[in-house]
């Protein structure tokens, strides 16, 4: 997808897989900007570290507690910012203002976008999460609240791992998700992506719902990376075609 970008924007860039242990992380990013890196994605497990090894961190990487995004700016200073949480606002595609949210998912994915829906205004904002205490708290940090079993809403999001099996029984996905016997929302997020519809969107759109799928949510997300990085606007029909490869 990156690849793809830059290509479209005519840079000659290139995008590549480092793979860090975590004992090496910190030293590994400080070595980076001398060898001509402009910035890095980060991901699981990397992103509370990416975090403190910057220098400044946007609002969203600071309230959050982790970083996807690192910049390494012409001063020598390292910016960590958190893309998760206006990428998903952007692929949402609507203000979520007024909306009930319903996050299920208390990990890094469900702390983002529960944050973003906060920040973004929306009516009412709740977290459940399969380990109830982790959702508790999670939804005590962030001022929004915690159900112990999902609730009714206008917008429902997929923050969790469920779905990202291929050929998963829908029926026991949706188990395990709380959803059965639950009204479909009129909008859902699904945050895992893959080749084929998961089990969460299938019954969001069997329901009547607007579906944002998890690659719209990563291209979105992977386009304000890209654009902190060039100073360009995302290609985003390429990036969108490259990621569905
Ligand atoms: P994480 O921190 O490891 O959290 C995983 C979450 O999934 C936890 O809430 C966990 O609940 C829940 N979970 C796992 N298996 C479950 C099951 N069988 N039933 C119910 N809940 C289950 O991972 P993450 O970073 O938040 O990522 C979550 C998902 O979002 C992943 O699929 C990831 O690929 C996706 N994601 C997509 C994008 C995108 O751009 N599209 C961005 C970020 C993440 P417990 O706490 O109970 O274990």
């Amino acid at each position: 997808m990156m690849g793809a970008a830059l290509e479209a924007l005519g840079l000659r860039w290139r995008y590549l897989r480092l793979p860090v242990e975590p004992a090496l992380f910190a030293e590994t990013v400080l070595a980076l900007p001398g060898s001509g890196y402009r910035g890095a994605n980060v991901t699981i497990p990397h992103k509370p570290a990416a975090l403190r090894v910057a220098t400044r961190a946007t609002p969203a990487a600071a309230a959050i507690g982790a970083a996807n995004t690192l910049t390494f700016d012409a001063d020598g200073a390292i910016e960590a910012d958190n893309t998760d949480a206006g990428g998903f606002l952007d692929a949402l595609g609507e203000p979520p203002a007024g909306l009930r949210a319903l996050v299920l998912g208390a990990g890094g994915a469900g702390r983002a976008v529960a944050w973003a829906l906060r920040e973004a205004g929306a009516a009412q904002v709740m977290l459940w999460n399969r380990t109830a205490e982790r959702a508790a708290a999670l939804a005590t940090e962030l001022q929004v609240e915690h159900v112990e079993r999902p609730q009714r809403a206008d917008l429902i999001v997929n923050a969790t791992a469920v779905g990202l099996q291929t050929g998963a029984e829908e029926s026991t996905a949706l188990s395990d998700l709380g959803l059965d016997g639950l009204e479909p929302p009129a909008v859902a997020v699904d945050l895992v992506y893959g080749s084929e519809p998961t089990p969460f969107a299938g019954w969001a759109a069997r329901g009547g719902a607007r579906v944002v799928d998890g690659l719209d949510v990563l291209v979105a997300q992977g386009a304000r990376s890209l654009e902190r990085w060039t100073g360009r606007a995302a290609p985003l029909d390429v990036m969108r075609t490259a990621a569905s490869i």
